[in-house]
């Protein structure tokens, strides 16, 4: 079932820059001579997303639990087991090396490891103008150019160009980084835990950094983090995944302010630093995420759920309609 359910409140399609159904992600796990599949990891398991042309969604969970794998096949650097991509209105589901490579322009990522996400062999100049370079955007002094303008935007002075990756602090890092996605003008940026390499007092700098550049060059995010705190502050709409599946998902405001799912619940309960309500004080969640090749029955939730009833290891709840702009996986919420 998809988030855009009620036009009333939600989006309409021409509004979406992307729209997700019942995408899956499996990898499969080979055995014997005949390198046979006897089981697959369900990275992705049937999520159904819109993201509304320049807005944030924030996608949150534990380590674990297919969010990058998410971002990595929605901008096709995974191809998908099942279900459709629809981006800016083309089904890009089944585009193959050669139609995927002009996407690039339009998509791009950020990861999460500035250490190793730039090549430290190619200095600043090399690295921002790269894609323009394979795109075959500008002329070489223009490019220099941009590279120039991009580079004072994310707070790096000109004489930088000439420098090497290992030169610059984490931070410094992830704005090269930052500067080199946006150089080919791309419209949808994937950000993979982008600060959470970080130190903490440069993750908001980042978060702010991106958050500035989304209006100057009217950016859509997808934001994936584990830490619900570091997207509150950029998110439009926050889901919140677990196992390979959207357990809620609802606006920024109302998924801090009233939570629905049990997962969320203590996701939230887990903020040092924000102002909960008494019935969502610190939750503490038992176990770790269970083992994707094998999820539990019904909800997958169940073995570590507080308010688990017998109907919950047998039936899987669907993503409902709660009201409002929040859908909500569970039996009980
Ligand atoms: Fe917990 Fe049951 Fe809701 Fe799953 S469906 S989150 S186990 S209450």
């Amino acid at each position: 079932m998809l988030p855009a359910i009620n036009p009333e409140n939600y989006l309409t399609a021409d509004m979406n820059i992307l729209e997700i159904k019942d995408l899956k992600k499996y990898f499969p796990i080979k055995s014997g001579v005949f390198s046979r599949t006897v089981n697959n990891v369900k990275a992705v398991d049937g999520v159904d997303l819109n993201i509304e042309k320049g807005t944030t969604l924030g996608l949150v969970g534990e380590s674990g639990c297919g969010k990058s794998t998410l971002g990595k096949t929605i901008i096709k650097l995974l191809n998908p087991t099942e279900g459709q991509i629809v981006f800016d209105g083309n089904d890009i589901t089944g585009f193959n090396t050669a139609e995927v490579r002009p996407l690039r322009k339009d998509m791009q990522m950020i990861f999460q490891n500035p250490y190793g996400s730039l090549n430290p062999r190619m200095n600043v100049e090399s690295l921002v103008t790269e894609g323009m370079e394979i795109h075959n955007i500008h002329s070489k002094p223009e490019r220099k150019e941009i590279a120039v303008d991009l580079l004072e935007k994310v707070g790096l002075a000109k004489y930088t160009l000439n420098k090497y990756p290992h030169e610059f602090s984490g931070g410094q890092r992830q704005r090269i980084a930052i500067a080199r996605a946006l150089a080919v003008k791309p419209s949808f940026i994937v950000c993979d835990e982008p600060v959470s390499a970080l130190d903490v007092s440069v993750q908001a700098q980042i978060v702010n950094l991106l958050q500035s550049l989304q209006d100057e060059f009217d950016l859509t995010y997808l934001f994936i983090s584990h830490d619900l705190r570091v997207v509150k502050h950029i998110s439009d709409m926050v889901a919140v995944m677990y196992l390979g599946k959207i357990v809620e998902i609802a606006t920024s405001e109302e998924i801090y302010e009233n939570p629905m799912h049990p997962y969320t619940k203590i996701l939230i309960s887990a903020i040092p630093d924000i102002k909960k309500s008494r019935e969502n004080r610190k939750i503490v969640i038992s176990g770790d995420v269970p083992n994707p090749i094998d999820p539990p029955s019904g909800c997958s939730f169940h073995p570590r759920c507080p308010i688990a009833e017998d109907k919950c290891k047998i039936s899987t709840p669907e993503l409902a309609d709660k009201g409002g702009n929040q859908m909500v996986a569970c039996h009980l919420a």
